[in-house]
């Protein structure tokens, strides 16, 4: 059978720049196959996320998709008797009879794919290193008046002259 439903996030999921905040959309497309050992679930699950950028803090928003297979074994199954339950899922592992339980995978597998240093745009150039603001919404040609030393040198020459 096929599984396509969207359902709220139920906490936030991901890492400190960037996830998936609690509530958002997970769009679950799912297939879940009946196997010898227990239940196969593949398929894909989808979610929009939120996050600032690593070099300038400016917030970024995209999305995540993960391809998800996992297995769940039945009790009493060869799997479940060679196995851990944290390395393969049970079903029936939450303590609802004939059901499994995808938030720990999801969170697991949506963990892996967001980017550990989320970026606003490829060629993000941070922070301004004089004043910190950030470059990307500063106007364009943001700068500091700074005058090169040999120039300050010369300005102070100019200066004595007028004397
Ligand atoms: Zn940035
Ligand atoms: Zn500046």
């Amino acid at each position: 059978m096929t599984f396509t439903e969207t359902v709220p996030s139920p906490s936030r999921i991901g890492l400190d720049l960037i996830g998936v905040e609690a509530g958002a959309p997970l769009a679950l497309d799912l297939r879940i196959e009946s196997v010898s050992e227990g239940v196969l679930v593949s398929g894909t699950v989808s979610a929009p996320t939120a996050g600032e950028c690593a070099r300038c803090l400016t917030p970024v928003t995209g999305d995540v998709e993960i391809d998800l297979t996992e297995l769940f074994a039945y009790p009493d199954s060869a799997t479940d008797e060679t196995t851990e339950s944290d390395e393969i899922g049970r079903v029936g592992g939450s303590g609802e009879p004939d059901t499994v339980d995808l938030e720990q995978p999801i969170i697991d597998a949506i963990g892996l794919a967001l980017p550990f240093s989320p970026l606003c745009g490829p060629d993000c150039a941070g922070l301004c290193p004089h004043c910190g603001v950030a470059l990307a919404t500063a106007e364009p040609g943001h700068d500091h008046e700074q005058i090169d030393p040999r120039w300050a040198k010369l300005s102070g020459l100019l200066d004595e002259d007028k004397q």
